[in-house]
């Protein structure tokens, strides 16, 4: 090396004293092209926080984090992207990818800060001058998508098939078809926060793309005893959330439950859940009612050491998942299925044993630890109309109750039904299948005060109603049942403008002008149903309290102001079988703190 090149470091130093040579600002705005990828921009209300775009990113330049005035919310995690340009590199991949298609990108590509720590930003939140700059990338729109807008398509019979017996109507997914649906799935777990039971739906999706059943199945028996029912009949509120569906279709995650479920036999569960051998802490726990609430609560019981013995006044246990909903949704070997394996950890289902009638609840205060009821709401509530007090008058909780017991119920050939809900939809197809058999046609009308915009019943149910043969006609305020010589001729109606007032009040308004007569041979009643807490004596009832609604007020753990009575499912909050089973587990956890430490 020569001397000159020794010292040529040093020559440098004679810069030091010059003008730099760039600039703070360019001297002229140059302008991007109309597609170049600049700074992002977020339309901060369509954004729902699922995360995808965090996820997505491969340069881990985006963080989600909370924003003033954005609240979590059914749907919305209420976190928000932020980027950092000291890592983004502008590929435009989370833009790609988001599920609302609110995040874009602007075509600006100047920001000058003294700070480098500044170049970290929320877009949507933090104003930007490129806020409302129409031009940059957004994602093409019907031109490619990361998953499948689509949903599987899921095999269920024809209608002329399905109105001929009570034959289950889904016939479940294949394999090949399950993993094609989770594969829509971006994982952002949006739907687990809905999910009353806060099922981990995105690790269970994710088993079935790895075809790990036993895997789904843990994942499924962490917060719910009862896949198989709720794979079948659940009413899939986390479906409505689902990040997926705001661009397309949402994931079938009820069908993709029942798939795991489905594919496990009952004698591989105690292996795979690790539920063999649990040690017993010699305390004794009373269940009052089989649903949902009183499944779950045994099931999580028994998995922490308890005793359970569950009292159930009808032959079978179940509750109204076997008594009202019906086989061709939810058939019985499927619901024997969950019950036999909460039975394997050692719970004890006493049958036809009424509680209030044949042992009291004092003697169940002296016999065991704790209490806990989920007795459900099985009294059928009546119009009262003129004419209801008629034998060919009924209660549709009272006939589902009876095609359940295989009992001979009264079917006319000509039948009325009275309501909106999927109660109503239940007995009206369960009346059309006993019609078809007996008749050999369908002839139900079923009429309720609601328009058919409003009607509480899934849109699915009335659907599958009206091809099955009934008709559906909403919007008819029942006035009076209609007699002649002793025998029920139909129901005469009003037409019903409004069901709610401005304040969300239940006050109809009829306008008397618009008359009809629904004819029929037998009026069915489906406007709701109440509790029977007769059980609960007056010394007990005393010592309750009782909310606005006249509902027993318990605290987050179910439990009353009588501390060893808990209280759960439809008596409190329902209206669904996820919501009893969330109750029950709560409740289960709340016998246990309550009694770990006597
Ligand atoms: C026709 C119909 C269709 C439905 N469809 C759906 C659906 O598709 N999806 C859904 O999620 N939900 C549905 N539901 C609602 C769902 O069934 C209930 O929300 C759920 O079963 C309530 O659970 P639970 O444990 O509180 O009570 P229940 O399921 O009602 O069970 C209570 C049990 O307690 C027993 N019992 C009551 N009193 C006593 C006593 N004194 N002694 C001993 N035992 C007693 C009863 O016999 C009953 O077995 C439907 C309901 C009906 C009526
Ligand atoms: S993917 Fe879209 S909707 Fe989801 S957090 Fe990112 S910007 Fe928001
Ligand atoms: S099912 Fe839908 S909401 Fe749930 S994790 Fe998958 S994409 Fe997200």
């Amino acid at each position: 090396m020569s001397l000159g090149d020794t010292l040529k470091p040093f020559s440098a130093w004679k810069h030091l004293f010059k003008e730099p040579l760039s600039v703070k600002k360019p001297l002229t705005e140059r302008p991007g092209a109309d597609r170049y990828r600049g700074f992002h921009k977020n339309e901060i209300d369509k954004c729902i926080g699922c995360g995808t775009c965090e996820d997505i990113c491969q340069n881990a330049a985006i963080d989600l984090v909370p924003v003033e005035g954005i609240d979590t919310k059914e749907g919305d995690s209420g976190l928000r992207p932020q980027i950092d340009y000291g890592r983004c590199c502008w590929c435009a991949l989370c833009v790609d990818v988001c599920t609302t298609n609110s995040l874009t990108l602007s075509n600006e590509y100047t920001w000058i800060e003294e700070d480098a720590d500044k170049f970290r930003f929320i877009p949507g939140a933090d104003n930007k001058s490129w806020d409302h700059n129409e031009k940059g990338w957004k994602k093409p729109e019907n031109n490619y998508e990361f998953y499948a807008l689509e949903r599987v398509e899921m095999q269920e019979r024809h209608a002329e098939e399905r109105v001929q017996s009570f034959i289950e109507i889904i016939k479940g997914y294949s394999k090949e078809k399950a993993q094609e649906e989770a594969d829509r799935c971006v994982a952002c777990g949006i739907c687990t926060a809905t999910c009353p039971a806060h099922m981990g739906i995105p690790e269970y999706i994710k088993a079935i793309r790895e075809d790990d059943m036993e895997e789904g199945l843990r994942v499924l028996y962490e917060t719910n005893p009862l896949p198989e029912i709720c794979g079948r009949i659940c009413t899939h509120k986390c479906e409505t959330v689902c990040a997926v569906g705001h661009k397309g279709d949402p994931l079938s995650i009820r069908w993709l439950k029942r798939y795991i479920a489905d594919q496990v036999s009952l004698d591989k569960y105690k292996e795979i859940l690790g539920s063999d051998g649990i040690e017993n802490n010699g305390k004794k726990i009373a269940i009052i009612g089989s649903g949902p609430a009183g499944l779950s609560a045994a099931h999580y019981l028994s998995l922490m050491g308890y005793s359970c013995t569950i009292f159930e006044k009808l032959p079978e246990p179940g509750g109204m998942m076997r008594y009202g909903i019906p086989e061709y949704r939810l058939p019985y070997d499927q619901i024997d299925k969950d019950i036999k394996y909460i039975e394997s950890l050692g719970v004890k289902i006493q049958c036809n044993t009424d509680i209030g009638k044949d042992i009291t609840l004092a003697q169940l205060e002296k016999d065991y630890d704790a209490v806990f009821a989920g007795t459900g709401l099985h009294l059928g509530r009546s119009t009262r109309i003129p004419g209801t007090e008629h034998e060919n008058v009924y209660m549709a909780a009272d006939l589902l109750r009876e095609i359940t017991m295989g009992k001979e119920i009264h079917v006319a050939e000509k039948i009325v039904v009275i309501g909106g809900g999927n109660v109503a939809m239940d007995i009206t197809r369960s009346l059309a299948r006993k019609q078809k058999e007996i008749y050999g046609k369908v002839q139900v009308i079923t009429t309720s005060l609601e328009s058919e915009d409003i009607m509480p019943a899934d849109r699915e149910e009335i659907v599958e109603s009206r091809e099955e043969g009934a008709i559906i006609n909403p919007g008819w305020g029942p006035q009076s049942i209609e007699i002649q010589d002793g025998k029920v001729k139909g129901l005469h109606v009003t037409k019903c403008l409004s069901v709610f007032d401005e304040s969300g009040r239940f006050s109809p308004k009829f306008d008397e002008a618009q008359k009809d007569f629904f004819e029929g041979d037998m009026v069915v009643e489906s406007i709701g149903q109440g509790a029977d807490m007769s059980y609960i004596s007056e010394e007990y009832k005393d010592k309750l309290e009782y909310n606005e609604r006249g509902r027993v007020v318990v605290n987050k753990e179910f439990q009353s102001s009588i501390p060893w009575l808990f209280l759960g499912g439809d008596i409190i909050q329902g209206p669904d079988v996820i919501h009893g089973i969330a109750n029950g587990h709560k409740a289960a956890i709340g016998i246990d703190n309550f009694l770990r430490d006597k």
